[in-house]
């Protein structure tokens, strides 16, 4: 492995994964849905490869999606995608992250990003050659809000781009007007690019809502807005996400893009136009089942000792294992399956500052009803 990838051996998914099958655990780790999409949507996939539609798709993406997109944003957000020059199909917004910080960052620049951040993200800057420079979450209530100090610590004059997500993944935190029109004011003060990462847009609890940072004054031209069909639709294995962006910034994500994998999922991505048109309901009724098992995990959490932090956002509850006695994360994440048959994720492998977030795991809720009640039992039972 070269030396900029040697941090990046292997992903925590896959080795806390391995535990889950190894000892039979319930997988609460992993982000993946156990149950299907809309059948809608899945018909309509599995007609596209019945038609033959199994080439090569055009470059930016079937016209068809781009303009369900631009559509889709239109309608909820009042921003405004050209589907020709605006907006790009990717393999997943894992691709989309890459190509982004492949096509605007320069070797030797900074990029920041605020801790816990998604594990890509880091691999990205590396594969860039770029240096990453951390802002954080900090406790807030319950819950998590952005640490504003930090930011503007972490924002140097070599800072090119700014990596934001919300709804958040690990904390399940959705970032307030306040926090995203400070990080917004930042970003135009020191003329930063901005990688709005909302994969889990259409996933927000309790009355909270996503706003895309896109919308805030002067941020259209600068924010590439990332998302992707897996979270919203429960099919992360069809790897089809987008970004979209003014058509300069649109062309460097691009010029990136098209050597990294030139174009994928093509019977797939007819089947998501149909859902982003279509679906909705379906979506919102998603939203509405995902919140009851947060509720019931976070109960059930609770209820085993550990200290539980508010979720308003993703398929992800964070609780802390101090009340439990225990101070290792990782160590705590590699013995849960065996010990209790249930697997989980270290908030620590989302953080460079690995002592500030060695106490926190994350579980997942994104489960069948059966799959949280198996996991809510072992996790009472073993408390
Ligand atoms: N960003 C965030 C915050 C994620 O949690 C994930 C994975 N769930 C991704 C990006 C990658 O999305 P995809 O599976 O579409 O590549
Ligand atoms: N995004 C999902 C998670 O955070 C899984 C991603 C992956 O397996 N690479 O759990």
């Amino acid at each position: 492995t070269v030396a900029r990838l040697q941090p990046f051996a292997s992903t925590i998914f896959a080795e806390m994964t391995e535990l889950a099958v190894r000892h039979g655990a319930v997988n609460l780790g992993q982000g993946f849905p156990d149950s299907d999409g809309p059948a809608g949507m899945l018909e309509v996939a599995r007609q596209a490869i019945a038609d033959g539609f199994n080439q090569y798709p055009p470059g930016r993406g079937v016209p068809a999606l781009r303009q369900a997109i631009a559509a889709d944003r239109a309608r909820r957000y009042g921003t405004h995608y050209d589907p020709d020059t605006q907006v790009l199909v990717t393999v997943g917004a894992t691709e989309a992250i890459a190509a982004t910080v492949l096509g605007l960052v320069e070797p030797g620049d900074d990029v920041v990003l605020i801790e816990p951040y998604y594990d890509s993200y880091a691999a990205a800057i590396a594969l860039a050659g770029a240096r990453r420079r951390t802002a954080r979450l900090v406790p807030d209530g319950d819950g998590f809000a952005l640490d504003l100090d930090s930011l503007r610590a972490a924002i140097t004059p070599k800072t090119r781009l700014l990596l934001v997500n919300s709804p958040h993944n690990p904390t399940g935190t959705v970032l307030s007007r306040a926090d995203l029109t400070a990080i917004a004011e930042l970003a135009i003060e020191h003329d930063l690019y901005v990688m709005s990462d909302e994969a889990y847009e259409h996933l927000y609890f309790d009355g909270h809502e996503h706003i895309s940072l896109s919308t805030l004054p002067g941020m259209f031209e600068r924010t590439i807005v990332i998302s992707s069909a897996a979270k919203t639709f429960s099919v992360t294995g069809w790897k089809i996400g987008w970004a979209c962006a003014p058509a300069p910034l649109l062309d460097a994500v691009l010029a990136a893009k098209q050597f990294l994998t030139f174009v994928g999922g093509g019977p797939f991505q007819p089947a998501v136009a149909h859902a982003l048109n279509n679906e909705q309901p379906w979506v919102a009724a998603l939203r509405d089942t995902l919140s009851e098992k947060r509720l019931r995990l976070s109960a059930a959490l609770a209820e085993a000792g550990f200290g539980v932090k508010r979720s308003d956002g993703t398929y992800f509850v964070c609780a802390d294992i101090t009340p439990l006695g225990a101070s290792d994360a990782y160590d705590f994440c590699r013995e849960l399956p065996e010990r209790l048959g249930v697997a989980a994720v270290p908030v620590s492998v989302f953080a460079d500052d690995k002592p500030a977030w060695n106490h926190l795991v994350r579980f997942t809720f994104c489960k069948k009803e059966e799959t949280i009640a198996e996991g809510v039992r072992r996790l009472r039972a073993g408390h």
